[in-house]
């Protein structure tokens, strides 16, 4: 490590993904010197008529943007998540649900989060929506995919409609997932962060902090090491003296700098109650030239069974990527390939009733535990079997549930046998898990016996320490979540600017 730096300012703001980027806009707005701390690089996208596959290689691997650990357990879960400017939400699919009513409640009635009133609570969407333009998907960007699904859930006489999006000037390239070629995705890199600056915030990259200081009870400084020169030039200490401290390294990341720092220990709490909210996914073959690459990558969901916590979503993605779900290999795998403008692909995401750890393992690095209960397990499986009835209905030739062992199915008996063919649920290992979303492990609450932030953010039993991320969501959102990490997020910052509780 070669040379020390340091700098001042009034709020050092750590992450810059969905609740870093709101918080450093919202308090350098307010007029307070801000400064960003990010650990990845700069948002890497594709460049406008960039072979997809180019792009994806050179973001997943080149510049490490895109990053996976896995929790282990039956099934093991790797969970994806971004590492750069904008966090996951700059390679996110754009899609945005505010928090299901059902929901809110239980954060106001059972967690006591009494913040989460209806009026306050719709003045932070409102706030959200506006700034990044989140509104309904222009029926031009549904595509392919999205037209026979919707086709499919109306069929069945299901709930669903058009997915809300955070996009202005979408040309429907389906490449969200792969940083938007044309910088319509108006993710935290290309709002939150861009406004923050011009406004006098300071960004540095390539800045990993490593803990935060506290003397007598109150936050002094983090301290970070540094890569100058966008992360070629050689590792150096900085220390950044601020009395605010605002963490938002995202649910894996925030835990780590508490535990460094020797905070928000006390309930026990801290790297618990971690939720994946995992997902299956199931195809469907169409006569039809879907095309399933042109549009927004996703478009249309169900909510029919919301109150069992389960939300389906249609989701295609180009070729490079889609031909992970195709089955097959070989000459089976190539058949089914050349056909492939005739595939769509939904999700079902269930808010699990498990949650999963996040542990300090050897050298402080984390290990993450997860195990799928049956009762979970069960959801989803039910969950495969709705899909492939939406595909089917929707007129489908052929439907392939995602699993270890699924052979496809031409019609809703063959479908029934594939589905039991390893007994009447299927066995976990079976599964094919995988998580976008994790969130939990520094939860939110009222009392510091049992979480480790307070209702305004506070990290308990210490001053100037605040947490604004998907890890203090107290329970799953069954929705994707990034709208409800923007909205915590603006709370948390309106409470700071505000001097709600100095
Ligand atoms: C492929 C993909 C698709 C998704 N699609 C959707 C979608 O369509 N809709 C939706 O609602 N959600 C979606 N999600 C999830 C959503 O993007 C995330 O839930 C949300 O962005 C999380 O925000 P966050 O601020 O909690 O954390 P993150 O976005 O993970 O941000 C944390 C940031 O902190 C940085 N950091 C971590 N540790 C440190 C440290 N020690 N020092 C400095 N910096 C640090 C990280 O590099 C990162 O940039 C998707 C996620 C993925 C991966």
């Amino acid at each position: 490590m070669s040379g020390k730096a340091t700098e001042r300012a009034d709020v050092c703001v750590v992450g810059t993904g969905a609740g870093g980027g709101v918080v450093a806009k919202e308090l350098a707005e307010a007029g307070a010197k801000v400064i960003m701390l990010e650990r990845g690089g700069p948002s890497a996208r594709l460049e406008p008529h960039e072979p997809v596959v180019d792009g994806a290689v050179r973001i997943f691997s080149a510049s490490r943007a895109l990053r996976t650990e896995v929790a282990w357990g039956v099934p093991p879960m790797p969970i994806i998540f971004g590492r750069c400017v904008g966090g996951s939400a700059a390679l996110n699919a754009g899609t945005c649900f505010r928090l299901p009513e059902r929901i809110t409640e239980k954060w106001v009635t059972r967690h006591r989060l009494e913040v989460f009133q209806s009026a306050y609570l719709e003045k932070l969407y409102v706030h959200v929506e506006t700034f990044v333009n989140i509104h309904e998907i222009e029926p031009e960007l549904i595509g392919g995919h999205g037209r026979v699904f919707r086709r499919g859930i109306e069929a069945l006489g299901w709930s669903g409609g058009p997915v809300h999006r955070n996009a202005r000037g979408c040309q429907g390239a389906g490449a969200c997932v792969v940083g938007c070629p044309h910088d319509a995705k108006l993710s935290p890199n290309l709002s939150w962060v861009p406004r923050a600056i011009e406004k006098g915030a300071r960004l540095l990259t390539r800045c990993r902090v490593q803990r935060v200081v506290v003397k007598r009870g109150r936050a002094v400084a983090v301290e970070a090491k540094w890569h100058a020169n966008g992360g070629t030039g050689p590792a150096q200490a900085l220390r950044v003296e601020a009395p605010l401290v605002v963490l938002a390294g995202g649910a894996l990341g925030t835990p780590e700098i508490l535990w460094s720092s020797g905070l928000g220990g006390s309930s026990g709490e801290l790297g618990r109650n971690l939720r994946l909210h995992p997902g299956v996914v199931a195809g469907g073959l169409f006569d039809e030239q879907l095309d399933g690459w042109r549009g927004a990558p996703q478009s249309y969901f169900s909510d029919q069974f919301m109150d069992e916590g389960v939300i389906l979503l249609v989701g295609s993605v180009p070729p490079p990527l889609g031909c992970l779900l195709v089955p097959g290999f070989g000459e089976t795998h190539k058949q089914w390939m050349s056909r492939y403008s005739g595939f769509s692909d939904a999700g079902a995401l269930i808010s699990d009733s498990a949650t999963g750890r996040l542990l300090r393992g050897p050298g402080g690095r984390p290990i993450l535990t997860y195990r799928l209960v049956e009762e979970d397990a069960r959801r989803l499986h039910r969950a495969l079997e709705r899909l492939c009835r939406v595909y089917l209905a929707a007129g489908a030739k052929v439907v392939f549930p995602g699993f270890i062992g699924a052979t496809p199915a031409r019609n809703e008996r063959e479908l029934g046998e594939v589905l039991t063919r390893f007994g009447p649920s299927l066995p976990r290992r079976r599964l094919v898990g995988g998580s976008l979303h994790p969130m939990g492990t520094c939860t939110m609450g009222v009392s510091p016996e049992s979480s480790v932030v307070d209702p305004f953010g506070r990290v308990h039993g210490v001053e100037g320490v605040y947490v604004a991320d998907g890890s203090i969501l107290p329970t799953s959102t069954v929705v994707n979540p990034q709208e409800t990490i923007m909205t915590l997020a603006t709370h948390i910052a309106w409470g700071i600017r505000d001097g709600a509780h100095a």
